[in-house]
């Protein structure tokens, strides 16, 4: 078992994959995600589950871990290299089990509203917050990532222990999922830890109105020049401990 890198790249090797069904949770977009990741990642997200299921929760919908030896994923995923990250989808909507083809096209409802200063009140309900606080309870977690506005929404809304609020990040998008990051494992030198642990206290202050004050002023859009647009900045390059288990056979 090993991880390396950081978030922006690593790889592992020894990762382990998420079953499609589990009690309290299930896969969903299969062709899309990919659902390898550190035993012990694997094991808190089972707990999740179980977790969940047992506060009478629906299935939890899981979405990208990493792939089976981390780095890259498809679809531009910087994060979510090394099996230290998984999106978890906050649909406590009671749902049937789906078919097959149905958990392939899932598409999550978004819990925000159109012009993101808010939760949407038709979809947002208390297990959400209940969902959340689970997740910030899990073993070795670093931090929760959700949008601004769900953040907002727990600021205004949860009431007696609000300690679990300090480990929940506004970050850009996650309107129907949350990410969870793990930190780096013990005993693993090359894991490169992300940033700083959150500050104390709850986030409910300046630091979540920034996300707000960039709707106000959104970055303005290049004049155009007349020449074709710079190529996209290339991917940083995975550390070359990584190579030789990106290219192991088998
Ligand atoms: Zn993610």
């Amino acid at each position: 078992m090993r991880v390396i890198g950081g978030q922006g790249g690593g790889c592992i090797a020894g990762a382990v994959r998420l079953p499609d069904a589990a009690p309290g949770l299930q896969t969903i977009r299969l062709p899309h995600s990919a659902f390898w990741g550190h035993p012990d990642t694997i094991a808190a997200l089972l707990e999740l589950g179980r977790r969940a299921h047992a506060a009478g929760l629906p299935d939890l919908y899981m979405g990208d871990i990493s792939g089976p030896r981390g780095g890259r994923l498809a679809g531009g995923h910087f994060s979510h290299q090394m099996g230290l990250d998984a999106d978890v989808y906050l649909d406590v909507s009671p749902h049937p089990p789906l078919s097959a083809a149905a958990r392939d096209s899932l598409t999550p409802p978004s819990l925000v509203r159109a012009d993101g200063r808010g939760t949407d009140p038709a979809v947002w309900r208390p297990e959400h917050a209940l969902l959340l606080h689970m997740a910030t309870a899990l073993p070795g977690v670093d931090r929760v990532l959700v949008n601004p506005a769900i953040k907002q929404q727990l600021c205004n809304t949860v009431t007696g222990d609000r300690a679990w609020l300090r480990f929940v990040r506004p970050w850009w998008g996650h309107a129907s999922h949350m990410h969870i990051h793990f930190k780096c494992p013990a005993g693993q030198p090359l894991c490169q830890a992300g940033p700083p642990p959150p500050p104390p206290g709850d986030g409910c202050d300046a630091s979540l109105q920034w996300w707000f004050t960039q709707l106000d002023h959104p970055a303005k859009p290049e004049a155009p020049t007349g020449r074709p647009a710079a190529p996209p900045p290339a991917p940083p390059p995975l550390p070359p401990a990584c190579r030789a288990i990106m290219d192991a056979p088998g």
